[in-house]
């Protein structure tokens, strides 16, 4: 079956059966991720310089539509799935596009393994978590590129499945109206380390949550120096489901309320947008993709540094209820702190006022 995105031809079953191993995977859910992964590399060779030579590898292929999309930007192309189904219709796409590009049908480690310090792109979006592909990323990264991994076990790292979380990213969640943040930072942190291991460093990007995945992106390169200054980003979070302060670093006792805290991590506790790469990226972005609604709220929030606010978690923690988000946005500019919506909730707010002055005035608003 022949499926349609962005003006590039896939090949994949317009009804995916998740019974059967063998057939080739393709999710137009994932639009947004695509859209947000091309922007970025498209950006990122433009800032880095790498006008005469983009090495660019889509280590989980199935369809190949990510290495598609990349066509247009790769001086040396190569796509990746070890499900010969899936090789096969990535050959068939490249056909379709005239695109030009080497296709692989190996294990990704192995893939990746073979290119040490190759490329200058690398894109991971497996099924599932990415954890099991870190390494070879790393590897395979040159000293100037930059990476996209997705992961779609989200429900471990939100605080649904701790002992998952522990396991699988030594790290731990808490289940509270944040847990999507707090999940995308210790993925974040994942990366990162994986990478210092290397002497690599992961400086995030764009990453970003959208519905049961995350996507971290950002650029890799290799300084023991810069890898070291960013280890102070690596810490925890201290939560207080009482009142519902939060603060990045360890607290025993809530500093507003002095119940006992809940701390989650080791996480990410910097950015997780950088403004300046996002503002290139609305630039290049056409204005008719829907994707932009994503990216621009990502943008806006780039240097609120507190982990959201959910609205309607504020109000009836105070037993009142929920202020308009606008009127409540407003406020806030008003009393001149910085404040954004979030893309990760439609109720949620990024600000770093003080917890007190969120709720003096919700209860301000009720009048
Ligand atoms: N990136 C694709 C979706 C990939 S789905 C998109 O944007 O549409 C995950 C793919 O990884 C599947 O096609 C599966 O065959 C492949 N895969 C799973 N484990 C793998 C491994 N260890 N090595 C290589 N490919 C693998």
């Amino acid at each position: 079956m022949i499926m349609e995105e962005r003006g590039l031809e896939v090949f994949a079953p317009e009804e995916q059966d998740p019974d059967k191993d063998s057939e080739v995977f393709f999710n137009d859910k994932m639009l947004n991720n695509r859209d947000l992964s091309q922007v970025a590399a498209k950006v990122f060779k433009k800032k880095a310089g790498l006008d005469e030579e983009f090495r660019v590898a889509d280590a989980l292929a199935a369809s190949g539509i990510r290495g598609f999309r990349y066509g247009d930007y790769a001086t040396d192309l190569h796509l990746n799935d070890v499900n010969p189904d899936a090789a096969q219709a990535i050959r068939k796409g490249l056909e379709e596009n005239s695109i030009e590009a080497t296709v692989h049908e190996k294990d990704s480690n192995v893939f990746l393994s073979e290119f040490g310090n190759y490329f200058h792109f690398i894109d991971v979006d497996p099924f599932g978590s990415f954890t099991q592909f870190l390494d070879s990323t790393a590897r395979a990264a040159n000293h100037q590129s930059f990476v996209g991994l997705t992961a779609t076990d989200n429900a471990a790292p939100a605080g649904s499945y701790p002992t998952v979380c522990e396991r699988r990213y030594g790290s731990k969640p808490i289940k509270n109206d944040f847990m999507h943040e707090i999940g995308l930072r210790i993925y974040i942190k994942e990366v990162f380390q994986n990478f210092a291991r290397f002497d690599k460093c992961f400086d995030p990007k764009v990453c970003f949550h959208e519905r049961h995945y995350s996507r971290v992106m950002g650029r890799v390169t290799e300084s023991k120096k810069r890898t070291n200054q960013a280890l102070e980003h690596i810490g925890y979070l201290s939560y207080c489901k009482n009142c519902l302060w939060r603060k990045f670093g360890r607290v025993d006792e809530c500093p507003e309320c002095g119940e006992e805290v809940e701390i989650a991590g080791p996480l990410w506790t910097g950015k997780f947008v950088d403004q300046r790469f996002t503002s290139d990226m609305l630039d290049e972005m056409p204005e008719d993709w829907e994707s932009r609604e994503m990216l621009e709220r990502l943008d806006s929030e780039a240097e609120i540094i507190t982990p959201y606010y959910d609205i309607h978690a504020l109000a009836s923690n105070i037993g009142t209820s929920s202020p308009k988000r606008e009127e409540f946005i407003e406020r806030l500019r008003d009393k001149g702190y910085p404040v954004s919506r979030t893309h990760f909730n439609p109720t949620g707010v990024k600000t770093d006022a003080p917890i007190q002055d969120l709720k003096d005035i919700i209860q301000d608003l009720q009048a």
